[in-house]
């Protein structure tokens, strides 16, 4: 007997046969003798569908409003899912974000889960019922709606995992877990076992999106033990857990891809101090984050040229504040390219292995793919590239690096 979280993601209740197979998945988990939590995203198509609506209407609608518009798509699924499994002779009952107690801060689209008062949630659990929370939602210090971001349901059912001390937290998807690289790019991609936390959290922040990057922090914050795994089969699934031994052994472990990047190039910018916190200060008061930075270092003219990437989503207000920041600053030019994205390589093996950035290099200029920047850490190694090369390097890679062999 233990507390499951169940968190199933948009196709897997894209309609209502799929939330009726979801729930007796859920109803099955209890019968085995557990208490079940079930956090549910918004139906497949959903919340692109109310995004369109949104970009029909105006071309910049407000965040607040596009959270209070995309938070009703969980809404909408986790009193379906209630209804399914009361059905099936459970008694279960629905709740939103606020109703489980869940703050977060202010960022709307994007906000940050501060707390949880889940006493709703054990109350309902003690009276055996199986508690359905609309993932993605929270509210902020004005009772006002917030959302996670994309795959921010991740994120809830973790979060809810750990404020309960859950003795797992399963999330159910449409792949059967984690892979090597997106099996939809890498058809030879293999299921991982294991994958460590650190990984994990790399591959989720550097664009593989079978897991929200926060909800894996916090698994590993709050050591929750977390399994990915299908809603459409029984297969085991991949455990996120912590590092051990033998995971150092292997040197890359996967390999992530982001096309959703933008490249912005400030040209001729004059060679003296405190130009770069210039136009970054500038940047992130617009709550933009900037993940690569290049500067070269000016050989003959004492003027250089400073790169950065940021999602291409904040690509135009990005470029239109380095506009502006240029021309204060007596900059030639700037220049923003998103048709650009970044490859990278992860593994906890890097540590202890030395020359593994120059066979990555080595293998996409084999393949004719043209590397624009490059930013390492210890456990992994991004590059930029033309957005067009991505599938290729993503495959040649995978292949080079024999990981559908491991
Ligand atoms: P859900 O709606 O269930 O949250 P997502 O679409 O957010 O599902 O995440 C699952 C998808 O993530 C898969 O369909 C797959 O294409 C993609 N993906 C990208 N990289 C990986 C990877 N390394 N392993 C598994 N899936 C991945
Ligand atoms: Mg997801």
């Amino acid at each position: 007997m233990g507390l499951i979280v169940q968190k199933y993601g948009g196709t897997s209740v894209a309609d209502t046969d799929r939330i009726k197979a979801v729930a007796e998945r859920a109803v099955a988990t209890a019968n085995e003798g557990n208490q079940v939590i079930v956090v549910v995203s918004a139906m497949a198509g959903e919340t692109d569908k109310f995004t369109q609506y949104a970009h029909e209407i105006t071309e910049s609608p407000k965040e607040r409003e596009m959270d209070m518009l995309l938070s009703s798509g969980e809404r909408v699924t986790s009193a379906l899912m209630a209804m399914a499994i009361t059905e099936l002779g459970i008694e279960s009952m629905s709740f939103t974000g606020r109703q489980v107690g869940i703050k977060t801060d202010s960022s709307h689209t994007r906000a940050m889960i501060e707390s949880i008062e889940a006493s709703r949630l054990t109350i309902a659990l003690d009276e055996g019922k199986i508690p359905v929370v609309a993932g993605f939602q929270g509210i902020n210090e004005f009772s006002d709606v917030t959302t996670l971001g994309r795959g921010g349901s991740d994120t809830t059912a973790v979060a809810i995992a750990a404020a309960l001390e859950a003795d797992a937290c399963e999330i159910y998807t449409d792949v059967e877990g984690v892979y090597t690289a997106d099996p939809r790019v890498v058809p030879d991609a293999r299921k991982m076992d294991r994958v460590s936390y650190d990984e994990m959290l790399e591959m989720a922040s550097l664009g593989a999106k079978v897991l929200h990057g926060r909800s894996v922090e916090f698994a590993k914050k709050y050591n929750v033990p977390l399994v990915v795994r299908s809603s459409f089969n029984n297969m085991p699934g991949t455990l996120v857990t912590k590092e051990d031994g033998l995971m150092e052994n292997i040197v890359v472990t996967g390999l992530a891809h982001d096309k959703n990047q933008a490249r912005i190039t400030l040209i001729g910018v004059p060679d003296k101090p405190g130009i770069a916190a210039a136009v970054f200060k500038a940047i992130g008061e617009e709550n933009i984050n900037v993940d690569m930075i290049v500067q070269n270092i000016s050989v003959q003219d004492s003027a250089t040229d400073i790169s950065f990437t940021v999602s291409k989503s904040d690509g135009k207000k990005a470029f239109g504040i380095a506009q502006n920041v240029s021309e204060k600053l007596g900059t030639k030019g700037v220049n923003m390219n998103d048709d650009v994205a970044k490859v990278s390589i992860i593994g906890v093996g890097m540590q202890s292995h030395f020359g593994v950035a120059a066979q990555m290099f080595d293998i996409l200029s084999k393949a004719g793919v043209n590397i624009m920047m490059i930013s390492t850490s210890e456990i992994k190694i991004s590059c930029v590239i033309e957005e067009s090369k991505a599938e290729t390097a993503v495959k040649v890679l995978h292949k080079s690096f024999n990981l559908a062999s491991v």
